[in-house]
């Protein structure tokens, strides 16, 4: 169920709607990749046409999800595609994880060509800022769920690699 109204209609609306802007996904191991992001304090225009570069980004390179840090810059802002809409989410923290953990092979666009199988929570609860700086609570379930806690490890420095042992920290 997502009821979060952060949210950019449909899929081809956005394209028309926004100034496309090419961002380059940065790339592992570009160190910027383990930083840790700060808080947004104040949502800014220009961060509002960040996420909508970035929600372009996405679109072009049909993937799932991305972080503001794989892009570079340090702030805890991440999009996700759901199956119906593109969600922003500004400072998001999980505040409830359900159920049990499974497990699925997950990419990275700062990975090319690495896959991992990691476990994570099927159901979760997360807090976030919408663009408007309003706060919103959603609860998300499998594959949004998944893209969701993969995106806020990279604001914590964390990558998919990291889940495997064959790769050090
Ligand atoms: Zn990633």
């Amino acid at each position: 169920m997502i009821n979060f109204k952060n949210i950019f209609k449909k899929k081809q609306k956005v394209v028309k709607l926004i100034k496309l802007e090419n961002l380059r996904v940065i790339s592992y191991p570009n160190n910027l990749l383990r930083k840790k992001s700060k808080e947004v304090k104040k949502i800014t225009e220009e961060d509002r046409v960040l996420i909508k570069n970035m929600i372009n980004t996405i679109i072009k390179q049909k993937a799932l999800g991305l972080s503001a840090p794989q892009i570079g810059i340090l702030k805890r802002i991440i999009v996700v595609a759901t199956k119906k809409y593109y969600l922003a989410l500004i400072n998001p923290v999980i505040t409830k994880k359900e159920g049990k953990q499974d497990f699925e092979k997950e990419g990275c666009l700062s990975l090319p060509n690495v896959y991992v199988n990691i476990p994570r929570y099927k159901e979760i609860i997360v807090e976030a800022l919408d663009i408007k700086g309003i706060k919103k609570v959603i609860r998300v379930k499998g594959l949004t769920s998944r893209i969701i806690q993969h995106e806020i490890n990279h604001l914590d420095g964390i990558l998919i690699i990291d889940y495997n042992k064959k790769f050090k920290r």
